[in-house]
């Protein structure tokens, strides 16, 4: 039976998005941007990547030099099928392909290194307001927009603080594997990352910024383990309750609701590899985009 026309629809949107992430991977090795290893070693820490779908011809042709006759004779040699992608291999064609990469392709020439960067921290300790100003004085960073099933509030708009979905639309895209890390926050609506932009502009060299939540956060580090997890504090607890009274947006129920989550994800602090104090935006924005730099300095030596 052939499924309903929506499905195939959504299916074939998710098709294009993936083969669109692909390529901007292929491109990033072959402009080596990002090195065929690194490559190889998400889609092995990650089986739900972008990377893990590639196949490994794929990946050696995107590799500068080498062309299709040669390609064919270094799969051979490694007995490693044409059609093989990166998820598929064996624990050995891994080893064999692994140790080809290290000698034929490690160079990353351009030092603009990938970073993912997660910003999360208690409610209303102004991770939006960190982010919206990143977003405003940083254009080199990609501020990730999550989809969500909330109701927008006045002044929000669709597709720049969020995509606002319905629960229908939420539910096809977890189905269609679209999300990087998906939740539900505050016991209430759900939000989810959508992957794709983010591999892609991963893949394109630039540093990608996601404001989320805590439970969100513990996702991405298990499914990208270099990314990098940043806490966001507020001066002092009384100073959050004020924030979040002052915000004055939500329902008392609401802010209770609210108060009892940030105790919890206070809690979770030492989970996160670097904590941020939010005394004034500008500050805490700028140690935000200075970490990401200081990342950068840092891998760069490990890579030498
Ligand atoms: P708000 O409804 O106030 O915009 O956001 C509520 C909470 O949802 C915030 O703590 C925010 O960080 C979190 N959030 C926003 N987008 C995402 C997302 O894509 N994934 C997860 N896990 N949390 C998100």
């Amino acid at each position: 039976m052939n499924p309903p026309e929506v499905d195939r629809a959504a299916a074939s949107r998710a098709a294009v998005a993936a083969r669109r992430a692909r390529a901007a991977v292929k491109n990033a090795v072959n402009e080596r941007r990002l090195s065929a290893v690194s490559v190889l070693d998400t889609a092995l820490t990650s089986t739900e990547s972008i990377e893990a779908t590639l196949r490994v011809r794929d990946l050696l042709l995107s590799i500068p030099g080498l062309g299709p006759i040669r390609v064919d004779r270094i799969m051979t040699r490694l007995e490693i099928a044409s059609s093989k992608r990166l998820s598929g291999l064996g624990v050995h064609q891994q080893e064999r392909l692994r140790e080809f990469l290290v000698k034929r392709a490690p160079v990353v020439e351009n030092t603009g290194l990938s970073r993912l960067v997660v910003l999360a921290g208690p409610t209303a300790v102004g991770k939006g307001t960190v982010s919206t100003y990143i977003r405003e004085n940083y254009p080199e960073v990609l501020l990730s927009v999550s989809a969500t099933t909330r109701a927008p509030r006045p002044g929000e708009i669709d597709g720049v603080s969020y995509y606002f979905v319905s629960d229908e639309e939420f539910d096809r895209m977890i189905e269609a594997g679209e999300f990087l890390e998906w939740a539900v926050v505050h016991n209430k609506s759900r939000y989810g990352t959508p992957r794709t932009p983010i591999d892609a502009a991963l893949a394109a060299g630039k540093s990608v910024l996601l404001e989320i939540d805590i439970q969100g956060a513990r996702q991405v580090k298990q499914a990208m383990p270099a990314a990098t997890l940043v806490f966001l504090l507020p001066p002092t607890w009384e100073e959050l309750v004020r924030r979040l009274i002052g915000r004055g947006t939500e329902t008392l129920e609401e802010q209770e609701r609210r108060l009892t989550t940030a105790r919890v994800e206070l809690a979770a602090q030492d989970e996160f590899d670097y904590r941020v104090v939010n005394r004034d935006v500008r500050a805490a924005a700028a140690e935000v985009v200075e970490l990401m730099q200081i990342q950068k300095a840092t891998d760069l030596h490990g890579k030498e």
